[in-house]
């Protein structure tokens, strides 16, 4: 108790940095050496946080009574509230719906593999890209999510795996949103998970996944963290990808991939394309065989994704498994590694951006609507 003071209001200036998950260690360090408190306590808070993955402070009891009391009035530990936990695929799934501190909605997904443990982070609020068969995309931007909102996403997915046994693993930043359009703070949050003192998870076990945002491919093949890159792809010409992927106008296929490109080469890291297969769309062999010769001598891995029905795009449907081996057959015939990978927990509405509409809707909120195509 002895080294203990009062803590000082608490610094409401930055909207985003008022929890104690939106902190880097070393600016925690200084907030509570600020406050006239030793700079361990920081080491201590983080350990709390992140290890013990503690949501209390009163849990955290290396620290003064008065103390806790005090960093309980001055600095929630998240901003994040759960409000609903779905499970599917026999508990392998858990979709999470948190409640911002200004009334929004986020999901994110846990996922439990045999050999890793995944939780798919949201990123913004919404989304403005508005790709054709996105739910997410429907209700356009709300805001950005701050790191913190993005680490709460992984702590409370890691306290339930830490109820299996599990230490979570793997991070995608695949959830809603478009990361590169939050860029500063997604970095900010790749710090944060990464600082070995709190949760550790590995660089390359984080993935940020975008729809094209060439300048940014560029930026992060300059960032010392060796985070992997996927890249949603969907359509190897401008007419078709266009179509899916608004931005496709501003940044064509050609300067994507040339982008990618270059990502490989500066950062000797493969990349991963995302393709969601629509039937009667993109789904056919001549387009496989299109794709094949445009990634050709890329290093990279094809992620097939057979379409996940959501409201967004009612008239599209999801290829027959035939039709979705024959393009993957095509794309390996070809010498591109290409994966299927179905969407996990359909009958939870685990495709991004549903459970929040489902949400929206059931307050009455009018800000998601379906749209017939
Ligand atoms: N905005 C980023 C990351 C979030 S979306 C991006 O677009 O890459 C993550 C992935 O989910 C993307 O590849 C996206 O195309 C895919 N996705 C979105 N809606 C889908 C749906 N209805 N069915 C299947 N995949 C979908
Ligand atoms: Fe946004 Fe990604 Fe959905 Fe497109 S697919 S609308 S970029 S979240």
């Amino acid at each position: 108790m002895q080294d203990y003071r009062p803590l000082a209001p608490p610094n409401r200036r930055s909207r985003r940095r008022n929890t104690l998950h939106d902190f880097t260690l070393a600016e925690l360090e200084d907030w509570v050496a600020e406050r006239g408190q030793p700079r361990y306590r920081a080491r201590q808070l983080f350990h709390w946080a992140y290890r013990q993955l503690v949501l209390d402070y009163e849990a955290m009891t290396v620290l003064p009574k008065a103390m806790r009391q005090e960093l309980a009035a001055a600095l929630p530990i998240t901003g994040l509230a759960e409000i609903r936990r779905r499970v599917a695929d026999d508990g392998d799934t858990v979709k999470f719906l948190f409640r911002t501190q200004d009334d929004h909605f986020v999901e994110t997904v846990l996922m439990f593999y045999p050999d890793r443990t995944t939780v798919c982070v949201s990123c913004q609020i919404g989304c403005a890209v508005g790709c054709s068969f996105c739910a997410t995309g429907l209700s356009g931007l709300i805001r950005n999510l701050s790191a913190g909102e993005m680490v709460s996403q992984v702590v409370h997915a890691a306290r339930v795996a830490r109820e299996r046994e599990r230490r979570l693993s793997n991070v995608v930043v695949m959830g809603m949103g478009e990361p590169f359009q939050n860029y500063d703070e997604v970095m900010r949050f790749v710090a944060i998970v990464n600082d070995r003192n709190g949760l550790g998870i590995g660089a390359r076990h984080i993935t940020l996944s975008t729809a094209g945002m060439v300048p940014f491919i560029d930026r992060l093949a300059e960032e010392p963290y060796q985070v992997k890159l996927a890249v949603s792809l969907h359509a190897p010409s401008d007419g078709l990808r266009s179509q899916l992927v608004p931005l496709n106008r501003r940044w064509p296929v050609g300067e994507l991939l040339a982008a990618c490109r270059r990502y490989v080469a500066k950062t000797g890291r493969r990349v991963t394309f995302e393709y969601v297969l629509i039937e009667g769309l993109n789904d056919d062999e001549k387009t496989a065989a299109e794709l094949a010769r445009k990634l050709r001598g890329l290093l990279c891995h094809v992620n097939l994704i057979p379409y996940n029905p959501t409201p967004a795009a009612p008239l599209y449907r999801r290829p027959s498994p035939e039709r979705i081996e024959r393009f993957r057959a095509v794309l390996e015939h070809y010498g591109i590694p290409a994966t299927v990978r179905y969407s996990r927990g359909v009958e939870i509405a685990a495709a991004c951006g549903q459970l929040r509409a489902e949400e929206e809707a059931r307050r009455g909120r009018r800000t998601l609507v379906a749209v017939e195509r």
